[in-house]
């Protein structure tokens, strides 16, 4: 019987273990997939949680701070702005592999293995794989990122929406690209993010309309046919060298509202909820949410007999006060990036004011964030 068992082992789910076996809890983590893999993501992770992995003796392998934003529209007009609080450049491969190596060294228990359900019956969750081992525990965190047939289990509604998202990534060599900057580049139907990583590679990730994309179907056809319209992604792709393959890529990106709580599961990261990839800021609130939810279960974990309505009431108040409003803000600015005429004007109004570029970000981000 475990204290907690956190179904997935992505940013949330590493983070809460961490944190909860740091405060002496058995913990247990179920994730599909070995370490080190790549993730599709923009690997632009916002200083605001880095004082909080520093408390929890995380050491970030990484040298790379961003500090400025440039930004482009689709026909190449840009700016620079610098960022409010900045970023850390570092790719998934090595972020996750980090958490998980600090979690096993604290003596996190994991297991490799794809969850297939979660019941919960007098008090007592048990979650079963897909090659039925069962596991138990007296509290579950649901941190199995974006979307999972266990969305389906448990009725979200979510699921049965179809997204038009795409996400596609790979990493380049361009050593000229400056490592203090990140990219966002807009194009017909999409942006892609540019920035360094531990490694010296350049991250290029976009998300684009399934829309846009079907018409081609190849992603060297529509980067050379769509994406290099925009002239600052054209050059990068004229003048970097692919490192992967083949790029990764991720279909069916939702961004419909989620609920923290969801049949006594506390869900954290992505699965209860993400925030548009341009705002950058999906890796710092999965590991944000996780330190919300870690810190209501300490305190019920360490009371005789926990309250487990009061708990649940807590956590989705909390994060929807910390989280809502990042949330619509990003829903918003990604309305207007991928509209042309008012990402235009837009453009015109945040270059004769930079100021109100950087009040767009700050709407986007949280405060940093310390135990
Ligand atoms: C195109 C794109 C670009 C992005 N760029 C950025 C960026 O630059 N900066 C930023 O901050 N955020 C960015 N994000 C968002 C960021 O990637 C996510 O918010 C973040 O990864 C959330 O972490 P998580 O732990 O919730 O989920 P994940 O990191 O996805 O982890 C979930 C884990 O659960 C495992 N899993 C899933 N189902 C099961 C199951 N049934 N059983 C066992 N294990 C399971 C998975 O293997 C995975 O390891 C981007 C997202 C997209 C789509």
């Amino acid at each position: 019987m475990y204290d907690v068992i956190c179904i997935g082992g992505g940013l949330a789910g590493l983070t809460a273990a961490i944190h909860l076996r740091k405060e002496g809890h058995r913990v247990l983590v179920l994730e599909k997939e070995e370490y080190p893999h790549h993730k599709v993501c923009g690997e632009y992770l916002s200083k605001e949680v880095a004082p909080y992995l520093n408390q929890l003796g995380i050491k970030l392998p990484s040298d790379v701070h961003i500090d400025t934003l440039e930004f482009s529209t689709r026909n190449g007009r840009s700016l620079r702005v610098e960022l409010p609080l900045g970023a850390i450049g570092i790719s998934r491969y090595t972020l996750d592999f980090t958490l998980y190596k600090e979690a096993v060294k604290l003596g996190v228990d994991f297991d490799f293995c794809t969850v297939k359900s979660v019941d919960f019956n007098m008090n007592v969750f048990t979650v079963q794989s897909t090659s039925n081992e069962q596991f138990q525990a007296r509290f579950v965190i649901g941190s199995y990122g974006k979307r999972s047939h266990l969305d389906k289990n448990l009725s979200r509604s979510f699921i049965d929406k179809k997204s038009p998202w795409l996400g596609i990534k790979a990493h380049h060599s361009w050593p000229e690209f400056p490592e203090q900057e990140v990219g966002l580049h807009s194009f017909k139907g999409g942006y892609a993010g540019l920035s360094k990583t531990e490694s010296g590679a350049v991250n290029f990730c976009y998300l684009v309309t399934y829309k846009s994309f079907q018409k081609f179907q190849d992603i060297d056809q529509f980067n050379e046919r769509v994406v290099a319209q925009n002239p600052f992604l054209s050059e990068f792709l004229k003048k970097s060298t692919p490192l992967f393959e083949k790029p990764m890529s991720i279909a069916q990106i939702s961004f419909e509202s989620k609920l923290p709580v969801e049949e006594h599961l506390l869900m954290c990261g992505d699965t209860a909820g993400l925030i548009h990839p341009l705002c950058g800021n999906g890796m710092a609130m999965a590991i944000h949410s996780a330190k919300l939810a870690s810190e209501l279960l300490h305190h019920e974990l360490t009371k005789g007999i926990p309250d487990r309505q009061k708990l649940e009431k807590e956590y989705t108040k909390t994060w929807k006060r910390t989280f809502g409003r990042r949330i619509k803000a990003g829903r918003y600015l990604q309305r207007l990036l991928l509209s042309e005429g008012i990402t235009n004007n837009l453009f015109s109004l945040a270059s004769s004011s930079p100021i109100l570029l950087k009040k767009l970000i700050r709407q986007t981000h949280g405060k940093p964030l310390s135990l």
